[in-house]
């Protein structure tokens, strides 16, 4: 198993999960871009986004409600924020398990703002 998440999901490098159900898990980003960094993960390893079957795409639901969860948890909710999905080398994905980035507590800018 040498996917970084994979091992946060396991227990293998000790992180506070700030959200976790049966599917997914939250955990805040170690090099946060915003006061609120969070990335939201499915506990089953999928590669990138292009990397979801069609017969998954309620995972892809369900993970961007818990994003909306957090965002109101977080307080962030009412001032808004963002959820991003980067997926391949391109769209400069760095860990290969899927996941979801809520950015928020600061005014963003532009696409990487
Ligand atoms: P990507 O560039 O793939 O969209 O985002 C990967 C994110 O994972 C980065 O923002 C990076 O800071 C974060 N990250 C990488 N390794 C770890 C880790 O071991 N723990 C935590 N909490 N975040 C990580
Ligand atoms: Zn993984």
């Amino acid at each position: 198993m040498d996917c970084i998440f994979c091992k946060i999901i396991a227990g293998a490098i000790p992180t506070k999960f700030v959200y976790q159900d049966k599917e997914v898990i939250a955990f805040r980003d170690i090099e946060p871009q915003a006061p609120v960094h969070i990335l939201i993960i499915p506990r089953e390893h999928i590669a990138s986004l292009a990397e979801v079957p069609e017969s998954k795409s309620g995972l892809l639901g369900h993970l961007v409600a818990v994003a909306n969860k957090l965002a109101k948890s977080e307080g962030i909710a009412e001032r808004g924020y963002r959820v991003a999905i980067n997926c391949g080398p391109e769209g400069t994905q760095g860990v290969p398990h899927i996941h979801l980035h809520l950015l928020g507590g600061r005014q963003l800018s532009g696409m990487l703002g």
